[in-house]
């Protein structure tokens, strides 16, 4: 392959369709502060998604943060350590220390088995990661946090069009945070959402997210900006016309990688979580012991083929300095969480991914 072959390409509409849309703003001079493009895309992903209130932010890190200022959430707060850095990040940003649990290990989630042994005083809520876009095990966290009177907050990044057999599984927890980035299944170049329940919940998230704003004069709470942009509001009704499209094509590759990945010796292919409606955001595979090379080896050999697969989550975010010396960061804690650090591969899947570069690359895996 002469072309590099990277883990995701984001999907992008023909130009010349985005030109009404910057025309429209070029036109009405409203460039954000919840324009025309703004609220529509509110509209058109509460519809999407089936969800009664969303608000739009500039990016998922900046929505987990203030999610986590919403609920007014203090002290100690039960996490994952197998996810993306930003999830335990918009802990610290809040002061709150991040306490770690382990996953489980088919399903790479927050093992719910553990979250009681982690809950202290402190503990005020817990911030699981539908991780991969597999559903965690939204019935035991709930339980748990309604015993200890807990929030649920999840980190939904990798979830967008996710269902269970009732629904979108955004509607689980006190709120539930999106990412729009450029990498994820649904881009606004930049962007991220909080789902939320009711009105006033959307209301207080709204005006957090605009410096604490309620009107002309008058600031209830130290908000930061974290609106979105008409430009990428109006790229996300763009990129929404599509996105059935490139969910189909995501779930063929997912089907021919298993298809073609199966009876390899040594490769896992994570299972998924039984989700009605999954939305193929990663293929991520592990690599055991009994496969002829090891992951780094394969990883290597790939990359230096063009085939740029990531190690996500590796390393873990516990192994990150900031994090390293909590005594819930210790690896004898996350035993199933460093296991699948050292084993996981994330293979390229994107809808413009060709059978033949599919097929490339599970030649090079096959080859060992
Ligand atoms: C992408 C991602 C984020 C951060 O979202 P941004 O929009 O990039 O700020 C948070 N958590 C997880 C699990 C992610 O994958």
């Amino acid at each position: 392959m002469n072309k590099p072959i990277y883990v995701t390409q984001p999907y992008l509409p023909p130009l010349e369709e985005f030109i009404p849309y910057l025309e429209k703003i070029w036109g009405n001079k409203v460039l954000t502060n919840g324009g025309p493009f703004h609220q529509q895309l509110e509209k058109a992903l509460c519809d999407y998604l089936g969800v009664e209130h969303i608000a739009l932010f500039t990016n998922g890190t900046i929505a987990l943060v203030t999610a986590l200022q919403t609920l007014r959430v203090t002290g100690e707060v039960i996490t994952t350590p197998y996810s993306f850095v930003a999830t335990s990040h918009s802990l610290l940003w809040n002061g709150i220390k991040p306490v770690f649990v382990d996953i489980d290990p088919n399903t790479l989630n927050i093992d719910p088995a553990k979250i009681e042994a982690a809950i202290t005083p402190q503990t005020t809520a817990i911030m699981p990661v539908h991780c991969y876009g597999h559903p965690c095990d939204v019935e035991a966290i709930k339980k748990i946090a309604d015993n200890y009177n807990l929030k649920v907050i999840y980190d939904a990044a990798h979830a967008f069009g996710v269902q269970d057999t009732q629904g979108s599984i955004l509607r689980h927890g006190d709120l539930s945070v999106l990412s729009f980035h450029a990498t994820k299944v649904f881009n606004t170049f930049e962007g991220g959402a909080i789902i939320c329940p009711d009105a006033k919940t959307k209301q207080r998230i709204d005006h957090l997210k605009n410096f604490g704003f309620v009107d002309e004069l008058t600031v209830v709470a130290p908000g930061i900006n974290g609106k979105m942009s008409e430009f990428n509001a109006a790229l996300g009704m763009l990129q929404l016309k599509y996105i059935d499209q490139a969910l189909m094509c995501r779930k063929e590759i997912d089907e021919s990688y298993r298809k073609l990945l199966k009876g390899v010796k040594g490769v896992r292919c994570v299972q998924e979580a039984g989700q009605a409606v999954a939305n193929y955001s990663y293929f991520p595979i592990l690599i055991d012991v009994d496969y002829p090379i090891s992951r780094d080896a394969l990883y290597q050999k790939l990359k230096d083929q063009g085939v740029f697969a990531r190690r996500y989550f590796y390393p873990l975010i516990t192994d990150f300095p900031m994090y390293r010396g909590m005594s819930s960061a210790h690896r004898d804690n996350l035993p199933m969480a460093t296991d699948a650090a050292f084993k996981v591969l994330c293979l390229p899947i994107y809808p413009e991914l060709l059978q033949s570069e599919l097929n490339y690359i599970v030649d090079l895996i096959r080859e060992g």
